[in-house]
């Protein structure tokens, strides 16, 4: 399910292209990924679900209510910087609530 209101970019074909969101949704989490980095144009995120993840040392889990996507999630799919692992989930402007806790 992904968030109302969410502001979507133009891909520069000035279609809309598919939500670039990750919603945790109880204990699985929906991504849109990153496998190989191309053309925004060529869709190069895949839908995912990936395990809840469970927070760390000093770290929270947060309820993802709405995602931003900025130039820098774009330069990242398609390849202009690299990606910091094989399979990234753009997407770091968020709006949320902390929902647990690590120690
Ligand atoms: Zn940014």
């Amino acid at each position: 399910m992904l968030a109302p209101g969410v502001n979507m970019p133009r891909s520069r074909s000035g279609q809309c292209p598919r939500p670039r969101l990750s919603v945790y949704n109880g204990d699985v989490m929906k991504a849109m990924a990153v496998y190989t980095p191309a053309p925004i144009e060529t869709d190069p995120l895949r839908a995912i679900e990936l395990p809840e993840p469970e927070p760390g040392l000093r770290e929270i889990l947060v309820r993802i209510k709405t995602c931003g996507v900025c130039r820098t999630d774009l330069h990242v799919a398609e390849g202009d910087l690299p990606p910091r692992h094989p399979r990234i989930v753009p997407g770091h402007e968020i709006v949320g609530a902390v929902v647990r806790c690590g120690p």
